[in-house]
């Protein structure tokens, strides 16, 4: 029986990795021109760290996770989302001593046990960002438009950015008792999960796609309204910040995120285009989760972007690089000459293919084509002992004559190129 890979674990193939090297690449170069550094952190950590900081009552704690016990009988937990394991190294290693003030990034693989389809997976992979020590709104709306500016500069207009307040310790336990005197009457319409959820997380019945759930919210008490002073300026202070930066926005008071660690600002870039998968990119403030882990009281934000889901708006937008030239060779004699020039060039930074197993001249020209190299030649034993050749741009015939040299051959590549 041939072996496959586990249900929910992808391969991804190069046609497909050049699309996510491209979101990878704008994703480094939006987030280095704003200042933050790479963190690279283990995909495996102790189980506890995911249970202290996401929350017990999540979907991810009660339901995602990949926890197993190792050899030593520790309990480990494949990471589900990146945050929780940053903030961890930030405290573990005391960046804060050196200064509060950190802004990381991070990209790689996640794991959920959730059921695979469009947009979801187990392994699925993020990128995301984390600013500390800063209680400023500034932050805020800098990490919002830091992601708006990501996704202009990769050419989707999709997603749209929802942003939200849930308030702090200090104002949210008055909502969720006014959240839940309002569900208390409707409770029998909620499904079982929201039944479940009405005593530890009230407040994710507003986030429920279930449709009993979504006509029984329908005028429940908004999240807004319920704001301390504290909360309502520094929301009022963030959309003052985004209107400054003209980033588009709308507001949407019924945003609430599946990790219990988010404080006051929330927000999420959503589409239309993947069904149930909309939501794009997600994040918020934490302000109480790194002394909740054990370090110092410092206030953070962050959000992670779903780098399948992008990849998906982006379709199938191709981001190959095609071959400068292909060289085909008359016979075996020309082979060590037609080498010797695609190692040069290769060394010089043409791209260039040529026949590696001495075919026939007709089928090495099917070959150019199929490679759609922007230039053909052909090497026989005159261009040889002439040390020039005629060179063909495949995309009309035109034909050139260049002298069968790297720089020869560099000069006619690169001036077309203009
Ligand atoms: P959803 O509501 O779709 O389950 P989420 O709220 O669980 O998303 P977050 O934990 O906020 O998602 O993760 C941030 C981003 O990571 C999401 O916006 C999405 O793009 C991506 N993501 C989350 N879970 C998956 C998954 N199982 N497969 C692919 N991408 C995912
Ligand atoms: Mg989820």
């Amino acid at each position: 029986m041939t072996l496959t890979a586990v249900k929910g674990f992808n391969d991804i193939l190069p046609d497909e990795s050049r699309r996510w090297q491209h979101i990878e690449q704008t994703a480094r170069r939006v987030f280095e021109l704003n200042g933050f550094g790479e963190i690279r952190v283990p995909v495996m950590e102790k189980t506890e760290l995911f249970c202290r900081s996401i929350g017990d009552a999540t979907d991810i704690v009660e339901k995602e996770m990949y926890t197993f016990t190792d050899k030593g009988e520790n309990s480990v937990t494949l990471r589900p989302e990146g945050t929780a394991g940053v903030m961890r190294a930030f405290i573990e290693h005391k960046l804060y001593a050196q200064d509060p003030v950190a802004k990381l990034y991070y990209m790689g693989p996640m794991f959920r046990y959730e059921r695979p389809q469009k947009g979801r997976y187990r392994q699925f992979h993020q990128i995301g960002a984390e600013i500390t020590g800063v209680h400023d709104p500034l932050a805020d709306a800098q990490v919002l438009n830091m992601l708006a500016t990501f996704f202009r500069e990769i050419g989707l207009t999709e997603p749209t950015l929802q942003i939200n307040s849930l308030g702090c310790p200090e104002c949210r336990p008055a909502y969720r008792t006014a959240l839940r005197s309002f569900l208390e009457e409707r409770l029998g319409a909620l499904c079982e999960d929201c039944k479940r959820r009405f005593a530890t997380n009230p407040l994710r019945t507003l986030d429920c796609k279930v449709p009993g759930c979504i006509e029984s919210t329908a005028g429940a008490p908004s999240v807004l309204e319920h704001l301390c002073k504290g909360c309502d300026d520094h929301f009022s202070t963030v959309k003052h910040y985004l209107d400054l930066s003209a980033t588009p926005y709308s507001i949407n008071a019924r945003m609430v995120r599946g990790l219990d660690y988010y404080t006051r600002t929330t927000f999420e870039m959503v589409t239309g285009l993947l069904g149930s998968q909309s939501a794009v990119a997600a994040g918020g403030r934490y302000d109480g989760l790194i002394s909740q882990l054990g370090g110092p009281a410092i206030p953070g934000i962050g959000f992670a972007m779903g780098l399948e889901r992008v990849a998906l708006l982006l379709g199938s937008q191709e981001f190959t690089t095609l071959p400068d030239l292909f060289i085909a060779t008359m016979g075996s004699s020309e082979r060590d000459v037609a080498f010797s020039l695609l190692d040069g060039l290769i060394k010089s930074g043409v791209r260039v293919e040529m026949d590696y197993e001495g075919k026939s001249l007709k089928s090495q020209m099917r070959r150019a084509d199929k490679l759609k190299a922007r230039y053909s030649v052909v090497i026989g034993e005159n261009e040889v002992a002439a040390e020039r050749a005629t060179f063909k741009r495949m995309a009309d015939g035109l034909q050139s004559d260049a002298a069968l040299t790297v720089s020869g051959i560099q000069t006619l590549v690169m001036k077309s190129e203009q």
